[in-house]
């Protein structure tokens, strides 16, 4: 050690001292707070750039030392979503980034009427992963170290050879036996497909009323089925109340339900065996790991719904490596449909045994191609409400 290295860290305090001890060790790896005096007081948010590159906006939060974090901002009508988030960059326009927990409860609590909900929960959801990009690259260490450490050393993912899940399509209340032995079909050839060991999965999309839904479940029990998936429409607890009395599959659910308020009732009422909140939802990061520790109270597990760009599945990845109970994460590394061109690279992999590293860079471990980014944006952006109906030409949930 250096004279004055030594001679500085005596003159200093031990918490100062071990401040200094990291700093050294970041800026050894050319991080801009190496700048900063303790890493973090001086840090300041100074601008926000959101960019439309279908079907997702993508956040990208600047600081005073260079230190840059990227949102994923998804599942919502962009035509919306990107004033939504301009918006609310008011609310954190020169605060420090790395206090997450009170720039989540600036956003969450701002407007008592606009509270919760998908536009404000999912605009939250990227804001806060950025945050915690900037936090993580901060410290030189990737988000899952901020959250406690890896408690698994790899990820259990799905599609995978060993893993699939089977999609359904809307089923009317007065549907023939033929729509549900054609979906008994496609699940028996899933399962076929991945084997005894393997595990198969049945989307119900909330798209089967509840009596046929139970009908059909009683077709699924020599296929064993990892889970049912969505097996109605949130709103009505007494509904999956009443499906989990008589279906003797395990249920899953929660990738349209944002935050903890409206993932409890689940818990309390015992309704699901499963939990599946989506990072980008569900208020982000920070959201997540909250509803990963009620779960964690019921002995229920997360199998994280994950249909997101390389940002949003890593967010929710830096999650899953550090929470206990976790049974298998949606992953599609090919999709480009949530990734176009070649916008984002990942440094994480899918092994043969169908599990996934954990991500290895600082902050959300995602390397953004900003030219590219860039080209992207320039594309023609459009959008079009979805919507499903039924043969009859009657409104269909899906
Ligand atoms: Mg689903």
């Amino acid at each position: 050690m250096d004279t004055t290295r030594r001679q500085m860290l005596t003159g200093l305090g031990a918490a100062a001292a071990g401040h200094a001890l990291l700093n050294d060790a970041v800026a050894a790896d050319k991080s801009p707070s190496s700048q900063v005096g303790d890493l973090c007081t001086t840090l300041k948010i100074t601008k926000m750039k959101a960019t439309w590159v279908n079907p997702n906006v993508f956040l990208r939060i600047e600081t005073n030392h260079g230190i840059v974090g990227w949102g994923d901002l998804k599942g919502v009508d962009p035509r919306v979503s990107k004033p939504l988030a301009e918006s609310l960059f008011e609310l954190i326009d020169g605060e420090n980034p790395t206090r997450i927990e009170y720039l989540w409860q600036k956003i969450f609590r701002a407007h008592r009427n606009m509270r919760g909900g998908a536009l404000m929960m999912h605009t939250l959801a990227a804001i806060d992963m950025a945050l915690w990009d900037i936090t993580g690259k901060l410290w030189g260490v990737p988000v899952y170290r901020l959250l406690g450490g890896p408690v698994r050393d790899r990820i259990r993912v799905y599609h995978t050879p060993q893993a699939r899940k089977v999609p359904a399509s809307p089923v009317n209340h007065a549907e023939t036996p033929a729509t549900l032995e054609k979906i008994v079909a496609n699940i028996a050839a899933a399962r076929k497909l991945v084997g005894p060991s393997g595990a198969v999965m049945f989307d119900a999309h909330s798209a089967i009323p509840p009596a046929a839904l139970i009908q059909l479940a009683s077709m699924l029990k020599p296929y064993d089925l990892l889970f049912i998936e969505e097996p109605a429409v949130p709103g009505n607890i007494e509904v999956f109340k009443r499906l989990k009395e008589q279906i003797n599959i395990p249920l899953a659910a929660g990738e349209r339900d944002r935050g903890i308020y409206e993932m409890l009732p689940y818990l309390l009422h015992r309704c699901l065996d499963v939990l599946q909140p989506d990072c980008c939802h569900t208020g982000g990061i920070t959201s997540m790991k909250k509803i990963a520790t009620l779960a964690e109270a019921f002995h229920v597990p997360l199998a994280p719904h994950c249909t997101a760009s390389n940002l949003g599945i890593s967010a929710s990845i830096q999650v899953a490596a550090s929470i206990p109970f976790l049974l298998i994460h949606e992953f599609y590394p090919d999709n480009k449909g949530f990734n176009p061109g070649s916008i984002m690279r990942i440094d994480w992999k899918v092994d043969a045994e169908g599990y996934a590293s954990l991500p290895t860079g600082p902050g959300l471990g995602i390397d953004v191609d900003e030219t590219a980014l860039e080209t992207e944006s320039k594309k023609p952006q459009t959008y079009k409400w979805p919507g499903q109906k039924l043969k009859d030409g009657s409104i269909a949930d899906y």
